[in-house]
């Protein structure tokens, strides 16, 4: 595996042989299985896997969220290199921000609600980045994962917006035995909070229980998940959401389908998670 910082040198690597096709996989590091299964789908699709680790500050709302946020970058090579990763790019700041840098890609609408409405800034910090990540890497499809659910639907509508030449894939959430999602946060929750956790998936999954039985009214599904978050002592709901897939507008009334998703505090870390129901966005 080669380990590249400058966008000169993974230019140089990317376009060595203009012939293959490349997997780009993003991440912020602290890799877990959730990034490595959208490693192995990049490999299993692709000639080249390119996978970069920047924690990018501007999209951070929370100072302490961005300095408490881990950074093993040894251990992340390590097992790149056992995945068969082809090309490791861990720019820093003064690579993806020098000095005079002032461009901002902003998407509108879709980055206004849920993630958006509770961590301002945060989508223009990630449509930033990943515009100049995709415009570095020049991917012959990009991955990312159904757990930041919002981060995927605005990446699609960047990349529809600004023609971008490359193929998004969305990979399924990755899940610890007892349900939650995995997440390089997870490593910050104590053991009784660890155990509080699970509420997210509990909820969920009891408002997945409930649509099976036949409850199709967005409010009363947003209740169940609410209620059970509140009986758990050390969480509090950031936001309960049962919300259009694709626009993300929230729903009210009967409904065929719905993003349910959560942001929830557990202790002093902010966790989300989601689950589909009914057909998926694009069928
Ligand atoms: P991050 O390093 O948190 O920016 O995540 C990098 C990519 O991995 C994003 O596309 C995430 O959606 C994806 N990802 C993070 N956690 C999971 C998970 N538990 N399952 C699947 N994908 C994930």
């Amino acid at each position: 595996m080669q380990i590249v910082k400058s966008v000169e040198q993974l230019r140089a690597l990317r376009w060595a042989d203009p012939a293959l096709t490349w997997g780009f996989v993003p991440t912020m590091g602290a890799l877990h299985e959730g990034h490595l299964s959208l490693v192995r789908r990049a490999r299993a699709e692709n000639a080249r896997v390119v996978v970069s680790i920047f924690v990018n500050p501007i999209q951070f709302d929370r100072p302490d969220d961005l300095a408490a946020y881990p950074r093993p970058l040894e251990r992340d090579l390590a097992l790149l290199e056992a995945e068969g990763v082809d090309l490791a790019w861990t720019p820093d700041e003064a690579i993806m921000y020098p000095p005079g840098f002032q461009t901002a890609v902003l998407v509108e609408e879709v980055t206004r609600l849920l993630e958006g409405a509770h961590r301002p800034g945060h989508f223009r910090g990630v449509t930033t980045v990943v515009a100049k990540l995709f415009n570095a890497t020049q991917p012959t499809r990009a991955y990312f994962g159904q757990k930041d659910a919002q981060q995927a639907a605005v990446v699609r509508q960047m990349v529809r917006d600004l023609a971008s030449n490359l193929e998004l894939v969305v990979c399924p959430i990755v899940r610890e035995p007892d349900g939650l999602a995995m997440s390089s946060r997870n490593v910050r929750l104590n053991t009784r909070e660890r155990a509080a956790a699970t509420v997210l998936y509990r909820a969920l999954s009891a408002a997945v229980e409930a649509w099976r039985q036949g409850e199709r009214d967005a409010g009363r599904l947003r209740g169940i998940m609410r209620r059970l978050i509140e009986a758990e002592p050390l969480a509090r709901a950031d936001y309960v959401s049962a919300a259009d897939p694709v626009t993300l507008v929230e729903l009210e009334g009967d409904t065929d389908r719905a993003l349910l998703s959560l942001a929830v505090f557990v202790g002093p870390v902010r966790l989300i998670d989601n689950m589909l129901l009914g057909d998926p966005p694009g069928s």
